[in-house]
C-alpha cells in the first residue's frame, strides 16, 4: 500500500473532469467526483489510477 504526499491530477472515467487525489490518499480509497458525484476508487495513488467504484449496495443490516 503506497500514499501520495501531493495533490494528483486524474480525469474521473464518468465524465472527464479533473479530480485531485488528496495528499494521503491510499490505494484502495473511494472518493467522490466533485464533478458529477461517481464514486471513484483510487486504485493506486502512484502511479495515479481512477476507476469507477463498483457498486455496493447499502446493507448495513446484521
Ligand atoms: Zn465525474
Amino acid at each position: 500500500m503506497s500514499t501520495n504526499p501531493v495533490p494528483q491530477p486524474v480525469v474521473c472515467p464518468e465524465c472527464g473532469a479533473r479530480v485531485d487525489l488528496p495528499p494521503g490518499t491510499v490505494d484502495g480509497e473511494i472518493l467522490p467526483c466533485g464533478d458529477c458525484l461517481a464514486e471513484l476508487e483510487a486504485v493506486s495513488v502512484n502511479p495515479p489510477v481512477i476507476a469507477l467504484a463498483p457498486e455496493i449496495e447499502e446493507d448495513w443490516g446484521e
